[in-house]
């Protein structure tokens, strides 16, 4: 008998493998390391091996773990400030964002990572200032970081108003920054920690900056990881200093390849979309964002049908992958009038197999197959959120936790071979400090705005001053 570290045994097993969810009855898991050695029914792997450690996961259903593809967990700090209002970014956002200070980086990313974690994300792809703080918060948290190095070339006093003032070497002693800590990270823990380069979006640095970006990437196998069409306010930007939209702009850059990774896609048309999808781009989707502060589904359907992969993420919004999979399945459903547009077992793809692919880490993560990393998860299906689970004829449990889970079913959590979660209790991190931490800067964030005059007038501090919110 061959001993391994892990053996997970008696699950509702779902490896993703295949076209569909490759679902396994009393499926088992064997982990070696930092990867999956055998993946089968228990009866088959309790013969071939001997473990370290076996978790018995009866009752409960075994995923490989969640991705957000897109998730600015910095942002988390500031969440609840900006919605319900026109113009977020600039009438609600913008006054908050700038008052978050470096200082409250790491105490500001791990509260979302924490909350991602709890529901099962074993992923982030965050956009993070390229500083050594935020890689070391990965290192600690366990969790796998997919860093995207952020930088625009905004001037240090810009309001957002009126044609963007951009510092022209500003942008490339970003860029510089960003490639540097690249260099640094990318690949470290053992690969767990991996970079990609985060020009923040098209109307936020100039073209240069983008030409050098691609250059940087190339040289060093790097994915480039942008917000793309992602607002009239960037269109009416692209067109004021290019004369082009963002998608046609990108085209004649050479952007348009397998090595971007684009984000959101508010206002790219059905065309822009299937254009970009057929050129090999990749499309992260934020549903509850974007429908949140723009009331906007972006054109995921069109891009898939053009054969695009495409990735979920949280954006700035609820850190749970499972809010995102219901979300855009309730969407675009509602979009198409149409109830088989986005089915639960096509979303749960776009959260696990379909999302690695898209951002480029198919072969190591996004199913329970042999010589991945054992990136995984148990979800505990006993409860009334997840029953009555049924298994034949008709099986219900995708469907239950696509539409009806809320993420505290999560039970375990293995990233890379190692428990993060056990039994509902992260192991890396201290919790209520963690929370402590995150209210504490949220308040001193709160206090820098009320006392600058300029903001007295924000929609939601009146809104906040006449008791509606
Ligand atoms: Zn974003």
């Amino acid at each position: 008998m061959e001993h391994v570290d892990t053996l997970i045994t008696h699950a509702h097993m779902f490896t993703m493998r295949g076209d569909g969810v490759g679902y396994v009855k009393d499926g088992a898991v064997a982990v070696k390391g930092q990867r999956i050695v055998a993946v089968d029914t228990t009866g088959e792997l309790t013969h071939r091996f001997t473990a370290e450690e076996t978790v018995d996961a009866t009752g409960h259903a075994l995923l490989p773990g969640l991705i957000d593809a897109h998730v600015h967990t910095a942002l988390a700090v500031i969440r609840g400030v900006a919605q319900d209002v026109r113009g977020w970014l600039e009438k609600a956002y913008w006054p908050f964002y700038k008052q978050i200070t470096d200082k409250d980086v790491v105490v500001r990313s791990m509260a979302c990572v924490l909350e991602g974690l709890k529901a099962g994300t074993t992923t982030f792809v965050d956009f993070v200032d390229p500083a050594a703080e935020c890689a070391e918060a990965y290192v600690a948290s366990g969790v796998r970081g997919r860093l995207v190095a952020q930088f625009n070339a905004l001037t240090a006093d810009e309001q957002l108003t009126g044609l963007y003032a951009l510092d022209q070497a500003a942008g490339h002693a970003r860029l510089a920054e960003a490639a540097a800590f690249a260099n640094t990270w990318n690949g470290s823990e053992e690969g767990r920690i991996t970079v990609v380069l985060g020009p923040v979006a098209p109307d936020l640095v100039l073209r240069e900056h983008l030409v050098e970006t691609k250059r940087v990437a190339d040289r060093h196998g790097l994915m480039i990881n942008m917000h793309v069409a992602q607002g009239d306010r960037e269109t009416a930007q692209m067109l004021q200093r290019y004369g082009q939209r963002t998608v046609a702009y990108l085209d004649e850059l050479g952007y348009l390849d397998d090595q971007l990774m684009a984000v959101h896609l508010t206002v790219a048309t059905e065309q822009e979309a299937e254009y970009m999808a057929r050129n090999g781009v990749s499309m992260m989707l934020c549903s509850s964002a974007i429908g949140l502060v723009d009331g906007v589904v972006p054109p995921s359907i069109a891009f898939r049908r053009a054969g695009g992969l495409v990735a979920l993420g949280s954006d700035n919004g609820a850190c749970t992958m499972f809010n995102e999979m219901r979300l855009t399945a309730y969407f675009n459903k509602i979009l198409k009038a149409d109830p088989t547009v986005m089915p639960a077992w096509e979303v749960m793809r776009m959260a696990t197999i379909d999302g690695a692919r898209a951002i480029g880490l198919g072969d190591q993560i996004g199913s329970l197959e042999v010589g991945k990393q054992a990136d995984l998860i148990t979800v505990d299906l006993s409860g009334a959120s997840l029953g009555p689970v049924l298994g034949e004829p008709v099986r219900n449990i995708i469907p239950n936790l696509v539409y009806s889970a809320r993420g505290t079913e999560v039970r375990m959590v293995m990233v890379a071979g190692r428990v993060l979660m056990r039994d509902g209790e992260v192991l890396t991190m201290d919790e209520r400090s963690v929370l402590d931490d995150a209210r504490d800067a949220a308040q001193a964030i709160a206090d820098r705005v009320a006392a600058n005059p300029a903001h007295r007038d924000l929609v939601l501090v009146s809104a906040t001053k006449d008791g509606r919110l």
